[in-house]
């Protein structure tokens, strides 16, 4: 399947239906000749996600900074994959560190996913609860937001006017092996609430807009998961 334009300069580029079926979504932001991907796949995508990217008219040298939501492989897989390809930074919170650049199986969920998982080094690393970095001229707002992970974090992107948050694992799910917590989890869904984003892109349930679609969805989940 072709990728799916978002928002102005965002795309889905892969995910369930458009690349593997095992990938998280998979998004790509045009700052203005400069490319950002958010997250990676499982892994045995990455030549149709490059093959997304060129469709859309750019060259894969253009993706400067990939940026990890997470340590799952769902997302992380075609890390390794993407960095060799494109030359790009790849971009995650500390706390992820022993999923991504140390590759502890417990950590990342391969076993579940039949993979191996490739570990890659994470050159641009977040620390705060909230940082900016950049790709061309598009700003990227990177909040801390654990609780599916200790370090979990999403992006928030002005993009032709609209708020896009690329919130991937905002749905969960918590398992103690991947040191999920719900009460952080909590906390870090009102953040969410906060930012009101316009339009959220999910890790694995598709794109809500407006923005009181975005606000049901995640007070779906807060409250599937034990309410506040
Ligand atoms: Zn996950
Ligand atoms: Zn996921």
């Amino acid at each position: 399947m072709p990728p799916l334009g978002i928002a102005r300069g965002v795309w889905q580029i892969g995910g369930y239906g458009l690349s593997d079926d095992a990938d998280c979504s998979v998004y790509l932001v045009d700052g203005g000749g400069e490319l950002a991907v958010i997250d990676a796949g499982v892994g045995r995508s990455v030549p149709v996600l490059l093959a997304n990217i060129e469709e859309l008219g750019f060259h894969r040298s253009q993706v400067r900074l990939i940026v990890a939501t997470h340590g799952h492989i769902d997302h992380t897989g075609g890390l390794a994959g993407l960095k060799a390809e494109t030359g790009a930074v790849v971009a995650a919170h500390a706390l992820e560190l022993p999923a991504i650049q140390e590759g502890r199986p417990a950590l990342t969920g391969a076993a579940y996913y039949g993979v191996n998982y490739e570990p890659v080094t994470v050159d641009l690393v977040f620390r705060q609860g909230e940082e900016t970095t950049r790709v061309g001229r598009q700003e990227l707002m990177v909040l801390h937001t654990p609780g599916h992970t200790p370090g979990s974090i999403v992006v928030l992107a002005e993009c032709g006017g609209e708020k896009v948050l690329f919130g991937q694992d905002v749905h969960g799910p918590f398992d103690p092996a991947w040191r999920s917590d719900l009460h952080a989890w909590r906390r870090s869904m009102r953040l969410l609430l906060e930012l009101e984003p316009d339009v959220l892109c999910e890790g694995h349930f598709g794109i809500f807009r407006p923005k009181e679609k975005v606000r049901r969805y995640i007070e779906r989940c807060v409250a599937a998961n034990g309410g506040w």
